[in-house]
């Protein structure tokens, strides 16, 4: 690491957080050859219940970003794919093959990889390099989220361009024609920099430079358990259980802790009463058996840290046009965890974003005009893959979470859906994965499985219940239309 934070230096670059993102920008900007300061509030090991599942386009990003690395050496699981259980039934769904992703672009970001194997998953005590090369199919991964974050800050510190500043940012500067220019950091003074790249997360303090408007929605919150040598149903998978509860996600992090998430159907944050009695009376009793001896061991630790609770946010992405400051990951953009995709949209926004500044010269940073072109292009292009994930994660929500008649007809349509295999998995799984950014095959397998939804509501209700069938089944379909189609139309005009 270079030197002390200097407050008569001007910086190319100063990001503020070193959540996921910050280190990422951090670390490529320096590599372009920035003087770039990184500031951070808490450099210790984060404990959160956030960005634990990362999909095979955020493991891609981290490819082309050179920090592939920073999977390793944490006890990190595998992950292959998803396991889905509804109301005692199961399906299996793989990750695609590598072909899909073959088909994308994965250039690295230029000067990303300067000792050769920076983009190669490397071997540890979990991960077997070349098991990984031989799979057919593209792999996500699982792990503690605090040690994945060192790892990816320990990457960003050695760059000798990056100066790390340990304090809180409390404020942006600006300059006399209003464009910001630095930060003010509480007991640290003022910091000036030519272009400064927010990442500062969920509870973003500055992304209203954006626009006052510009205010996450609160959908529903998850709450968070540990659990202690969890049988799995099925290893090295996701899981995503459904039945009478909102839906519960579950993931192995380490090979002796896996991470429950429930959902919780509330938009403040619920009493913890509430909480332990639909966890003791709702979740477990609809739990695989082999999950219920960990849940009830984790439901009956001493003290108050039986769970976290975290709200489930969501943002649509705003074109960055505030002169002399940018907003990247959580700061820009949020949609529901449920499918795992944030830590993937900011990985594939920090290359997009490192890749289009490359050809820009440091000087030509505080160019507003220069910069702001980039901008346009770096909101319109990141749309191919931002609107597919944000979608399909609050239609999967609403979805997963039925509460009325209809959607609980297409959350069986769901399911009977991804029972069929074939093309029913493959486009799906393929779409939550981030490997395919097509708006079209998001919309045709949505419509597909209302239809079927309503193939099958028409069997359980048999020759005599046609004329309910019928009457439900256009209900169905609106239902879908109006969970679809307002989100669908928000994330491409925004
Ligand atoms: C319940 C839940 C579960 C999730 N699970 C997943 C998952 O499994 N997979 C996935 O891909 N995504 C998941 N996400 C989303 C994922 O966590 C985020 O998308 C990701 O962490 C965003 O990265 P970021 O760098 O923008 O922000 P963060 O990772 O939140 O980092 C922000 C950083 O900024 C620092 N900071 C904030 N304010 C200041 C300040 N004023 N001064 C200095 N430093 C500051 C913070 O300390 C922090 O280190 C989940 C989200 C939730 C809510």
């Amino acid at each position: 690491m270079s030197s002390q934070p200097d407050n008569n230096t001007v910086y190319d670059i100063i990001v503020i957080g070193a959540g996921v993102v910050g280190p990422c920008i951090a670390k490529n900007m320096a590599r372009q050859g920035r003087k770039v300061l990184i500031a951070e509030r808490e450099w210790n090991l984060p404990n959160r219940i956030v960005g634990e599942l990362m999909q095979p386009s955020g493991l891609k990003a981290l490819r082309q970003l050179g920090m592939i690395k920073a999977i390793n050496g944490i006890e990190a699981i595998e992950v292959d794919g998803y396991y889905i259980e509804f109301n005692g039934k199961e399906v299996t769904i793989d990750y695609p093959s590598k072909n899909v992703e073959s088909k994308l672009n994965n250039t690295p970001v230029p000067g990303a990889i300067k000792t050769g194997d920076e983009d190669k998953v490397g071997s540890d005590s979990t991960i077997s390099a070349k098991k990984w090369e031989e799979c057919p199919h593209v792999k996500g991964c699982a792990f503690r989220h605090g040690e994945f974050l060192t790892n990816l800050r320990d990457q960003c510190l050695s760059e000798p361009n990056v100066t790390k500043l340990d304090g809180n940012v409390t404020g942006l500067v600006k300059d006399d024609d209003q464009r910001v220019c630095g930060i003010k950091v509480a007991d640290k003074g003022v910091f000036k920099g030519r272009l400064i790249v927010n990442c500062d997360g969920i509870y973003s303090k500055f992304r209203k430079e954006i626009g006052e408007d510009y205010v996450p929605t609160v959908g529903s919150y998850f709450v968070g358990m540990e659990l202690i040598d969890a049988k799995m149903p099925r290893p090295n998978h996701g899981h995503v259980l459904l039945g009478k509860h909102a839906p519960v996600l579950l993931y192995q992090i380490s090979p002796h802790q896996s991470r429950i998430l429930c959902a919780y159907r509330s938009k403040t944050l619920p009493k913890r009463n509430d909480v332990l009695q639909y966890l003791r009376e709702n979740v477990l009793p609809q739990l695989p058996k082999s999950l219920c001896p960990s849940f009830k061991a984790a439901l009956e630790k001493d003290g108050q840290d039986i769970y976290r609770a975290m709200p489930n946010q969501y943002l649509t992405a705003r074109l960055n046009n505030t002169p002399g400051f940018i907003c990247i990951g959580d700061s820009l953009n949020m949609r529901h965890p449920l499918t795992g995709g944030g830590m993937t949209v900011g990985l594939n926004d920090a290359v997009m974003f490192c890749k289009m500044l490359s050809d820009v010269s440091n000087e030509d940073l505080a160019d507003e005009e220069i910069v702001l072109e980039k901008m346009i292009d770096f909101h319109n292009e990141r749309k191919s893959l931002d609107v597919i994930i944000n979608t399909l994660s609050i239609a999967l929500y609403t979805l997963f979470a039925a509460d009325s008649k209809y959607l609980t007809i297409l959350q069986r349509g769901v399911f009977g859906y991804f029972l069929k295999g074939g093309l029913c998995i493959e486009e799906p799984i393929s779409l939550l994965s981030g490997l395919t950014p097509s708006i079209w095959t998001l919309f045709v397998n949505f419509f597909a499985v209302a239809f079927y939804a309503c193939q099958l509501n028409f069997i359980a209700r048999g020759i005599l219940g046609f004329p309910v069938a019928l009457f439900e089944n256009i209900g169905v379909l609106i239902t879908a239309a109006f969970v679809l189609l307002p989100l669908l139309l928000k994330e491409i005009l925004s």
